[in-house]
């Protein structure tokens, strides 16, 4: 995705990738959530995931389903999209962008001076770019070579994930331990079985043996089902931890290299594609030179209080998946909790990302809110707000009197677009808000100036978003 959106704001990116394609075995995440939907909209290729997935409600605390259907905008839903389909979707589209490729071969160290940074790679050579973002995972070598600590908390419960053939009738469903959840269910191919198992004792490395999952089926169930031939066996638990800084110098981390956390609510994926977004055109104008370093900072400052929310979510849901009687009364207090109507629909703009606020000072409720995807009418006829989006460049939206805004020294960066819009203004949770007669839209579909009948405060806006002129 950053990589993506790199190609989109014309810098030269190269992504090196330990694979040699973009298979993905096994299941990890199973969708995506409505904001992160709503960002590949922004560029046009939603339609591309959808096409392959099915909508659904998908948001959920701890098993607790949270309906988001009665929100505002186009995306009030998930996707329900196995990730090994949602990278080769992705693949597909990062593939038609002019984005260098070196798979199968991995970094093994770096070193950064005050213009850039050297990458050795284990096939010998070396590569030298003016930064490095490191992609690669919770065990992140970038992240390591840099120096970043990665402070947390480690797993107190580990699970064993399979998909595997039984001799006898699985119990299919939910089961509840002690622990934490068991779960069984048909895997993609309709046949074999996908396998979640709580671990009696914490495991160590992401290679279980088929013994161990024998136990761990004994532990749970009293009976191994006559497990064989699993397809695919690994481990994850509830580590939870988070980079200290998502910048060091010339090195930034993105998705799981920032952030590893429980899986539960399913939010490593959706908030690693809003990582990337949000540092994408950030990364863009630095390195083109038309912003300041200083604006690399904002990503951070940003990005890392979303991911230690996310930590604090995972950690309370795993509390709350265990199964001893304590717990389940717990459960019941905040299954009934999250029925009311207020605590349903916070929660539900928290876990599908429609929430998300940036601190850009005081002002009007969209001011670092995302923008909505407004039915909008310009003089070429009818659009979609998200669809002025598509390039990833900055618009100022004119939705007063056309001709109000003169931003000749950004005329080539920020494109000017006179709309009208004759809806409410409506956001998640917090409902109706004041119709502005103008908004100063970032590429990652974030709100960075409000208007309401005049320029004033657009360009320092402006100028701390786009650079000085
Ligand atoms: C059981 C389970 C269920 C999950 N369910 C969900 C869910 O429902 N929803 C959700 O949003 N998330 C879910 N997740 C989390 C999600 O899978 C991760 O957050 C996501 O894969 C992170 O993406 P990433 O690109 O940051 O890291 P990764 O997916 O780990 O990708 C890192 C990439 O870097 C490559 N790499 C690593 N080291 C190097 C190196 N030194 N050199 C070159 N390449 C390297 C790897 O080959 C890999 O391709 C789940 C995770 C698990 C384990």
């Amino acid at each position: 995705m950053l990589a993506a959106e790199l190609a989109l704001a014309r810098v030269d990116v190269a992504v090196v990738e330990r694979r040699e394609n973009q298979e993905v075995v096994g299941s990890r995440s199973r969708g995506l959530h409505a904001r992160t939907i709503e960002v590949l909209a922004q560029r046009g290729i939603a339609e591309r995931f959808i096409s392959q997935g099915q909508l659904a409600q998908v948001a959920g605390y701890s098993f607790i389903p949270l309906d988001i259907s009665d929100f505002p905008g186009h995306h009030n839903h998930g996707l329900a999209l196995m990730q090994s389909h949602f990278e080769r979707i992705l693949a597909g589209w990062v593939c038609e962008l002019p984005v260098k490729f070196y798979r199968g071969r991995e970094v093994t160290g770096l070193v950064q001076d005050d213009t850039g940074v050297d990458v050795t790679l284990s096939d010998g050579n070396a590569l030298r770019a003016k930064y490095l973002v490191g992609c690669d995972g919770g065990r992140s070598v970038v992240r390591r070579n840099a120096g970043i600590d990665f402070p947390g908390w480690d797993a107190s419960t580990s699970y064993l994930i399979a998909e595997v053939e039984m001799t006898e009738e699985p119990a299919w469903g939910i089961r509840r331990g002690e622990k934490g959840v068991n779960a069984m269910g048909k895997a993609e191919d309709g046949k074999r079985v996908g396998v979640v198992l709580v671990e009696p004792r914490v495991g160590s490395g992401d290679e279980p043996t088929l013994q161990e999952l024998r136990d761990a089926l004994v532990a749970a169930y009293g009976t191994d089902f006559g497990v064989h031939s699993p397809s695919w066996l690994s481990r994850f638990s509830d580590m939870a931890r988070q980079a200290a800084t998502y910048r060091k110098g010339r090195v930034l981390l993105a998705g799981d290299a920032a952030h590893v956390h429980a899986p539960a609510g399913g939010q490593g994926l959706n908030i690693g594609v809003q990582d990337a977004v949000n540092l994408g055109w950030k990364l863009a104008r630095v390195v083109s030179g038309t912003s300041p370093e200083s604006l690399l900072d904002t990503y951070h400052a940003e990005r890392h209080p979303i991911a230690a929310r996310v930590l604090r979510l995972t950690m309370a849901q795993t509390a709350l998946g265990r199964g001893d009687e304590r717990t389940e009364a717990l459960r019941e207090n905040m299954t009934e909790l999250l029925r009311m109507d207020e605590p349903r629909k916070r929660y539900g703009a928290m876990m599908s990302g429609l929430d998300v606020h940036y601190d850009l000072g005081p002002g009007h409720p969209l001011l670092g809110r995302r923008m909505p995807d407004l039915d909008l009418v310009t003089e070429h006829g009818s659009t979609r707000a998200f669809s002025l989006l598509h390039e990833a460049r900055p618009v100022l939206l004119d939705l007063g009197e056309p001709g109000a805004f003169d931003i000749t020294p950004w005329a080539e960066q920020v494109r000017l677009v006179e709309a009208r819009y004759a809806g409410a203004w409506e956001l998640p949770v917090l409902g109706a808000v004041p119709a502005p007669t103008a908004v100063l839209i970032r590429p990652d579909g974030y709100v960075a100036w409000v208007g309401g009948g005049t320029d004033q405060g657009l360009r320092d806006a402006l100028t701390t978003w786009f650079g000085a002129h």
